[in-house]
């Protein structure tokens, strides 16, 4: 039995491992824990990678997004369109502002919010779209701006799942909306030692908000123009990421590598009938490789027992949540989200994984359905 993680970040660590001790050394060094220089220099370098003006980092994706929301001022009686399919903040962040979250149905193919299904939802309340670039494949962008310009709206683009993805227009993830925002969680493609996230904008104004919600508002120190939070950055978690930065696109190359070298093993290894695999999309960086599967629960627990990881994202549609009872979305209300909580499955595609393990994995799904 071989054993197959769904993510291996000590493979990772292991090939950066002096390189990210001497700048953790370089930072107790300083005894400068909180911003500072770190973060700083971060900033620029993130802004730089993604070929926009300003950075802001923040304590996390989540805070990113809520701190997004707060520079627009959104609030009570404000609607906010987004997908009912995603990691929890995305609707969180909206409630948590007083907002309402107005979900649109997915695209059966891409996961991502169908853009068509979008323009219906908007009403005289509407103030933003958050769309999220799911797994690391871009939400269809073009008909998103071309309605939010429609009916002036701003984009908040969720692409914490996305840093270095890009749109067919070879657009850069989170550089296309108003704001884009990124987190640092140690699963996602730029992973921190800990939690860490940041905003992107073209937008000095914004910008110079942004810095200012993250320190509670205040601006000088003491005097508090705005009600903000603590969204800073650790001086730590930047310079981890500082290190890590540049390979990210030797990264992302590896993890398309692996997509593609799963679709040949699916192929090989008449395994594919049954399963359908991410269409292969320029830009799409694979953050996770989710598969549609009949049987899904039988087929997870089947791999599991035979050493393959795998992972549900996400089991339970956003808005079939208990905490978002009261927006009355009843089963069947998004049922394209509905059908991709019960069918997809990630499998495993970190940039160390190796030939043997995909083969293993493919080999098992096909001894699966075999029986
Ligand atoms: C990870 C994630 C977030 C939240 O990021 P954190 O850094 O964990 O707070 C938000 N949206 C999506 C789509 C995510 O995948």
């Amino acid at each position: 039995m071989m054993h197959v993680p769904l993510l291996d970040l000590r493979a990772q660590y292991a090939t950066i491992r002096t390189e990210i001790r001497d700048a953790i050394d370089r930072v107790c060094e300083s005894q400068r824990f909180i911003l500072g220089p770190e973060v700083q220099a971060l900033e620029e370098e993130v802004a730089a990678f993604c070929g926009v003006r300003f950075a802001v980092g923040v304590s996390s994706g989540t805070d990113a997004l809520l701190a997004a929301l707060m520079a627009l001022d959104i609030g009570p009686g404000d609607e906010v369109i987004t997908t009912p399919y995603s990691f929890f903040a995305t609707a969180g962040v909206i409630a948590r502002v007083g907002a309402c979250p107005v979900f649109v149905d997915i695209d059966p193919q891409t996961f991502n919010l169908d853009s068509h299904a979008l323009e219906a939802r908007v009403t005289s309340r509407t103030k933003a779209i958050m769309p999220v670039h799911l797994f690391g494949r871009c939400a269809e962008m073009g008909p998103i701006l071309a309605v939010a310009e429609q009916h002036g709206l701003a984009v908040i683009e969720d692409a914490a799942q996305a840093i270095g993805a890009r749109t067919l227009a070879g657009r850069q993830a989170g550089s296309i909306g108003r704001m884009g925002c990124f987190s640092f969680f140690p699963s996602k493609n730029l992973g921190a030692f800990g939690d860490g996230g940041m905003v992107i904008t073209n937008d000095e104004q914004l910008a110079e908000k942004l810095r200012i919600l993250r320190v509670h508002g205040s601006k000088p120190q003491y005097h508090y123009q705005m009600i903000g939070g603590n969204f800073r950055l650790d001086a730590i978690q930047a310079a981890v990421l500082r290190v890590k930065l540049p390979y990210l696109p030797a990264w992302t190359a590896a993890r398309r590598q692996n997509a593609q070298r799963y679709r040949q093993l699916f192929t090989e290894m008449n395994a594919r009938a049954p399963v359908t695999l991410p269409e292969d999309t320029p830009g799409h960086i694979y953050n996770q490789f989710v598969v549609r599967c009949p049987d899904r629960d039988r087929l997870r627990e089947f791999l599991g027992e035979r050493g393959g990881q795998t992972e549900v994202y996400y089991p339970i549609p956003l808005h079939r949540q208990p905490c978002f009872a009261s927006l009355g979305h009843e089963q069947g209300a998004f049922p394209q989200a509905e059908a991709a909580a019960t069918e997809t499955l990630a499998l495993p595609i970190y940039p160390e994984l190796t030939a043997a393990q995909q083969r293993y994995v493919v080999e098992q799904i096909a001894v699966f359905y075999q029986s």
